[in-house]
């Protein structure tokens, strides 16, 4: 165990303290089936007045559903529709904001972001830059947000990400793909209503699910692994163990992933994700993957960093009768295939907690570009 290594999201000048992370947890969260009912009450006290409204950022996927309807709008509250078709940008972040001071003369009382991953990011980004100036690409990277965010509230319709519980937005931008990491970030209030999870088609389900599996196998076999990290991670890992290989009831199988995915991302809060990540980063920046996918499709490969969890992958895929798509990368072109390397070895804290302080030894362009050409 290795505790002074869990300070790889702070600058290089910081490393050989030992300075551990003091980071922000959700700080109220609602559980149980039906609960999305309970929002009106919970956004009520905070309204600041009938000129300030929520923004209720919302997976166009719901858009004419049962839930929109449920939406709990008031006033000059503004619902707005959002793709989660591609992964969010910051010029996308940045033009929802200009749109929300334009439309109002004064700053909402707060956003609530309805969706995966996809649209989780985007609430918590919108929220940090309705309390910042500039764009948004420009607080991609470590605790670069310096003034409050507005009030935001996630509601996840998919599991996995753990984007309701981190303190990331993760954006692509011009340069990089790369989140917005602040004690800002962080949502302050989360509801967690499995019944919103009915609809996810099955095959989002596994891959997003996935995400959440990757997540516990690389924290737990992580050189940056400590006790925090452990505790969360190993349930999520059983609780993933029991959603995709038992025959569970599938509301209970609903509830399993929904507190599975709130733990991954509990337990990379403390430690960090690996050599999937990375790769998939790559995968994601150069053509677009999106981040479930990305990860299921590098990790399928990964039997000699992870023997026991890709085994367990392919068990999961069997049983689920998933079928990956293939040569995504076969007449991909050195250029972008060397692009797609660089990002992948940018991760360096990935690669130190997967691999040791001596990972760029262990680890080449080569072996990179084999693993690529098998996807
Ligand atoms: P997503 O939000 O991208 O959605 C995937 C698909 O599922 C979309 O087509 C969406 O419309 C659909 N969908 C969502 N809920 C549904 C429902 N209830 N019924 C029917 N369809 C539904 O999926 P995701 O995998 O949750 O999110 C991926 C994103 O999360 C990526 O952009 C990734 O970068 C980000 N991410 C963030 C963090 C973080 O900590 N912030 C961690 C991991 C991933
Ligand atoms: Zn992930």
């Amino acid at each position: 165990m290795k505790i002074e290594n869990n300070i790889n999201t702070k600058p290089d000048v910081l490393k050989n303290k030992t300075e551990y992370r003091n980071f922000p947890m959700v700080p109220r969260v609602v559980f149980g089936r039906g609960s999305f009912g309970q929002l009106a009450d919970i956004l009520l006290p905070k309204r600041k007045n009938s000129d300030a409204p929520f923004i209720f950022l919302v997976d166009d996927f719901f858009e004419g559903s049962v839930l929109q309807e449920r939406i709990p709008w008031l006033f000059n509250d503004q619902i707005i529709f959002i793709s989660a078709d591609e992964e969010p940008k910051t010029n996308q972040v940045d033009a929802l904001v200009h749109k929300i001071k334009s439309d109002f003369d004064e700053l909402p009382s707060g956003i609530v972001g309805i969706g995966g991953g996809t649209l989780l990011d985007i609430s918590k980004a919108v929220a940090v830059m309705l309390g910042n100036k500039g764009n948004s690409e420009k607080y991609q990277g470590w605790d670069l947000v310096n003034s409050p965010s507005l009030y935001h509230v996630g509601v996840p319709t998919i599991s996995g990400t753990g984007a309701e519980v981190s303190r990331t937005a993760v954006l692509l931008g011009p340069e990089k793909k790369l989140g917005i990491n602040s004690d800002h970030t962080t949502f302050d209030q989360v509801i967690l209503d499995p019944d919103l999870l009915a609809t996810v088609p099955k095959d989002q389900w596994f891959y997003t699910g996935m995400d959440c599996f990757i997540h516990c196998v690389e924290s737990l076999k992580g050189t940056y692994l400590n006790a925090f990290s452990e505790s969360y991670g190993e349930k999520a890992y059983e609780l993933c163990k029991q959603v995709f290989l038992e025959d569970l009831d599938s509301k209970i199988a609903e509830e399993k992933l929904m507190m599975a995915s709130w733990h991954g991302g509990m337990s990379i809060a403390y430690s960090q994700v690996g050599v999937a990540h990375a790769m998939s980063y790559g995968l994601s920046y150069v053509l677009g993957t999106k981040h479930g996918l990305g990860n299921c499709l590098v990790f399928q490969h990964l039997q000699e960093f992870y023997p026991q969890g890709v085994a367990l992958f392919h068990r999961m895929m069997d049983k689920h009768d998933i079928e990956l798509p293939t040569h995504i990368c076969t007449n991909l072109g050195q250029d972008k295939m060397d692009t797609m390397i660089t990002v992948a070895l940018s991760m360096e804290p990935l690669w130190e907690n997967a691999l040791g302080k001596d990972w760029k030894n262990n680890i080449s362009r080569e072996k990179l570009q084999s693993i690529y050409l098998k996807i």
